[in-house]
Formats: structure tokens, C-alpha cells, sequence
């Protein structure tokens, strides 16, 4: 925390929160190998050829920025909010942001949770005696002490639940195993089963980790307790474990016994991380991008979303060392608290009040940084249910001004050949930029093959060799160039309004 208060100078007024839903259109079901739409050259990709080759080649020699992901992984290392190894990232992002020479480096102070895990652990003790492989789920609340024994309720989903009669669920520990649907699913389970089982009188609910690798690796991750229902402890199993309580279960009764000491401590002080270059013809208007400084509190938060940071940090920088100047400003920003309230969103969308129609476009790096196949684009016809295949210019409902913005962003990604991500999907946005994005602003993201994401996604294996620092330049690469043309181009990308709920 030392020096933090120095740097915290600006303050947050006004306007009411905002709920954010994250569009993770760019982490489809694996094996979801939608195709994008292949990019047009036009008169973008004329106009821009000559600077976008010199990004596209200082970024693939450029090993600065992966060097900065290496010292925050393995220095820093995991920065759950309200840690003090968060506070020591976002001084050292500001520290950062300040050596590379950007402009108006600041962290905006923002008061996040302080969820602590304490001790935990899970065992089945009938019909066979053994310790389960478990991640207590972040935000819940703990066991009584000496922890709950019960017997388990197992459930393929919230159908079979909800019609089972209460005296089946009334103190059960719920188990639920969805299957891998991706993560759209996986995480419905994961944020909503506590308090469907609560509902219904259970005691505790487990959930199979959302992932597709089964390698007995507990995935962790937030729950959202419905206040209307009683909070009860939830924690999320192994792969393994919990299919072998699925089998057990359907011979006859299964015990489980779970100890978590989880709990809620007094909020805290933090920051988003925030530099500029500074537009030369049009300061005001702003270009915004970057991705979650915060992690859980397992591994090192190195896809998530350290590469994210790391990424559109860098893709920043090399703009400012090849000394191109941009017509408008562009943003680098670290949001805080993504993983556990989102409160780093809510409070840049609070200081931008009512100058939000200065934000031109906003782009977040959050689904890792795999080799990148182009940008999604949108907030209309993307989103998680976007059918597969599906072009947003195809897509009913489109206006006319939607229309030629993705035309737009095909001419810019034709500037991506180069680098293999020359593509255009649907979708694009993030839950930090949610709470802007849903007041129009232009949401982007970056679009990778997605090959193994959700293998390390909040688990103690989320470390940097996870991270191939050539498919990280790449996302530097396509990062900068698409910052620069659409931070120095004439006219601008449109987003779409609308109601995001978290
Ligand atoms: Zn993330």
C-alpha cells in the first residue's frame, strides 16, 4: 500500500451504477471455430499500410512486454482484490506506465472487496472415505465451525432440481454437474446454483468446475448470492470428483463432509491504472483499452488476465516508441476488482459522467492471449448466444450506420494479414468496458482460437509458461494497430445501447 495515496488524484462523483454482462463471444464453446468475417482492404488499410507494417514489426521483435508479464507473474504474482499483492500491482503498473513515457499516469482510487478463502477443504465419508479436490468459490460464506456433514443431492441441472419436492433437497449438499457446454453454462452454474439450491433448502452446494480439462483440478471463480435466499457455503470440485459422486450417487447415498472458513472482510482501497498518449487535434475523444488487473487468489493470474494487461499495455507503448502521434487520445487502463464485483467498471464509468460521448471505442483483452484469429466487434448481434457463423452484417436489425462500421472494421483488419488476424466476429466487449459499452460506445475484443483458455481459467495452473510469447506479441500486434487507426481515423465505429445485467 506505501505511496499508493500519493498517486490517487482523482475522485469519483456522480451518476448511478451500472450492471455489466460480460460478452464472452470471444470464449465460444471449445471447438466453436467460427470463422469471422474475412476482412476487405479499403481505404483504411490504403491510408494506414505504411505505419500499421512498422507496429506489426516492432511488436513481433518487441520482448518487453512479455518480460513485463514475467516480473508480474512470477514477482507479483496472484492479486486477489483487497490483497496487498494487488495494491503492489497497481503501484507497479503506474510505475510502469510512467517508465514507458505515456501521459496523465494516474490510479483512480476504488474501494474493493475483501473476500479471504481461509482454510478449506471437502471429503466424501460414505460410502467410501476420501478427500475431495475443491476451490471454495470466491464471495461465499463459510461453514460453521467443525463444518458440515450432509448428504449430497446430485443434480445434472437446474430443470431436475427445481422439479425435485423439497423434502429431497432440505438439508442436502446439492452437487451439480452441467456438463461442459463452455463457459456460458459452466459459469451459470457456477454464479447462480448456491441460491437455486438455497431455495430449496440445501445446505451447501458444490459445482463441477467449468472447464472441458479433466486433469482433477478444482476451477475456481465468483458465485452472486440472490439476497432473498439464505447464503449457504458453495464450493466448486474437480472434474473427477465430481463425476465419481455422480456415479456413487446413482448406486445410494453419498456423505460429504465440508470445512470452509470464508469470509467477508471490510472493504479496501485500490485503483484503476490509467496513461495516456495524448490525441494531437482531438485530446478529449478517447480511445480506451486494456483489461483486469486484479486475479484469483490461485496461480498468477497469467492468461487472466495478466497477458490482458500485459498486451494492450504494451500495444500502447509501441505506439509511443515508434513516436506515432494519433489524432485522438488513446487510454491505457488497469480496471480493478474484475473477478470478484467489477468495481474497477463501474467507477471509470462513474468518472467519465457525462462525457461518455468522448469515448470513441473501447477495447478489453480478457480472454487470454492465444493466438489471435482477429477482432470481435459489436454488442449487436454478438454476445454469448450468437449463433455460430453468424455475420453481424447479416444479422437482423442492423442499421445502416452498424452496417458500414463493420465494413469499417474489415478494411482496418485488413492491416492484419500479416499477423493471420485478419478476421472480423461478432461480439467484442468485456465486462469492464460493460458499463460504458452499454451507453454505446464501440466495444471490441480480441478473438483467439480459444484452444485452452478454460484449462487454466482460475486455477492454481493459471502461471506464465501458459502464455507462448509469440502468440502474445500477435495480440500486442493487432492491439496496436487497431488502438492507432481507430484513435487517428476520420469518423468512428458505433456501438449499440443497452441493458447489461451482471
Ligand atoms: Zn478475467
Amino acid at each position: 500500500m506505501k505511496c499508493l495515496t500519493a498517486r490517487l488524484a482523482v475522485g469519483i462523483t456522480g451518476a448511478a451504477m451500472m450492471a455489466a454482462t460480460p460478452l464472452y463471444s470471444q470464449m465460444g464453446a471449445p471447438g466453436s471455430e467460427r470463422a469471422g468475417m474475412p476482412a476487405v482492404a479499403g481505404p483504411l488499410a490504403a491510408k494506414y499500410k505504411t505505419d500499421a507494417d512498422r507496429i506489426l514489426t516492432a511488436a513481433m521483435a518487441d520482448n518487453d512486454g512479455y518480460a513485463a508479464l514475467t516480473y508480474l507473474c512470477d514477482h507479483v504474482g496472484k492479486r486477489l482484490s483487497g490483497t496487498p499483492q494487488l495494491n503492489t500491482a497497481v503501484e507497479w503498473g503506474a510505475d510502469l506506465m510512467t517508465k514507458a513515457g505515456l501521459q496523465n499516469v494516474q490510479v483512480q482510487p476504488v474501494m474493493v472487496p475483501r473476500w479471504v478463502r481461509g482454510n478449506e477443504s471437502a471429503a466424501l465419508v460414505g460410502p467410501v472415505a476420501k478427500p475431495l479436490h475443491m476451490l471454495g468459490l470466491g464471495m461465499s460464506v463459510g461453514t460453521p465451525k467443525g463444518g458440515i456433514t450432509a448428504e449430497v443431492l446430485f443434480v445434472p441441472d437446474f430443470a431436475t432440481l427445481d422439479a425435485l419436492p423439497s423434502d429431497r433437497v432440505k438439508g442436502k449438499i446439492v452437487v451439480f454437474n452441467p456438463g461442459w457446454h463452455g463457459y456460458g453454462v459452466g459459469s451459470m452454474y457456477r454464479t447462480g446454483g448456491t441460491s437455486r439450491a438455497a431455495a430449496r433448502g440445501a445446505v451447501a452446494m458444490l459445482v463441477r468446475s467449468a472447464t472441458g480439462l479433466v486433469m482433477q483440478t478444482p476451477h475456481t471463480g465468483t458465485l452472486r448470492y440472490d439476497e432473498k435466499q439464505p447464503k449457504i457455503p458453495a464450493a466448486a470440485l474437480s472434474v473427477e470428483d465430481a463425476l465419481l459422486i455422480e456415479r456413487l450417487a446413482k448406486e445410494g447415498p453419498v456423505k460429504v463432509h465440508l470445512e470452509m472458513d470464508a469470509h467477508m472482510e471490510a472493504d479496501v482501497q485500490a485503483g484503476n491504472v490509467m496513461g495516456e498518449i495524448v490525441g494531437s487535434e482531438h485530446p478529449e475523444q478517447v480511445v480506451v483499452l486494456g483489461g483486469h488487473i486484479d486475479s484469483w487468489d490461485v496461480g498468477q493470474g497469467a492468461q487472466d488476465d495478466g497477458g490482458g494487461i500485459m498486451a494492450t499495455f504494451e500495444a500502447v507503448s509501441l505506439i509511443h516508441k515508434l513516436g506515432l502521434k494519433p489524432k485522438r487520445t488513446i487510454r491505457i487502463v488497469f480496471w480493478v476488482n474484475e473477478e470478484n464485483g467489477g468495481a474497477g467498471g463501474k467507477a471509470y464509468r462513474k468518472w467519465i459522467g457525462n462525457k461518455i460521448g468522448d469515448q470513441v471505442a473501447a477495447i478489453e483483452m480478457d480472454g487470454g492471449a492465444e493466438k489471435p484469429l482477429g477482432m470481435g466487434y459489436g454488442g449487436f448481434g454478438g454476445g454469448r448466444r450468437q449463433a455460430a457463423g453468424a455475420a453481424p452484417a447479416e444479422a437482423p436489425g442492423l442499421s445502416e450506420a452498424e452496417k458500414q462500421s463493420v465494413a469499417t472494421m474489415r478494411d482496418i483488419a485488413a492491416l492484419l494479414a500479416p499477423i493471420g488476424a485478419d478476421t472480423v466476429s461478432p461480439g467484442g466487449g468485456g465486462s469492464d468496458i460493460g458499463p460504458i459499452t452499454a451507453d454505446g460506445v464501440a466495444a471490441l475484443s480480441p478473438r483467439t482460437v480459444g484452444e485452452h483458455y478454460f484449462d487454466w481459467h482460475h486455477t492454481e495452473a493459471d502461471t506464465l509458461d501458459k502464455v507462448d510469447p509469440d502468440s502474445f506479441k500477435r495480440n500486442t500486434a493487432m492491439l496496436s494497430v487497431v488502438a492507432y487507426v481507430l484513435a487517428d481515423m476520420d469518423g468512428r465505429l458505433v456501438g449499440r445501447k443497452s441493458v447489461f445485467s451482471e
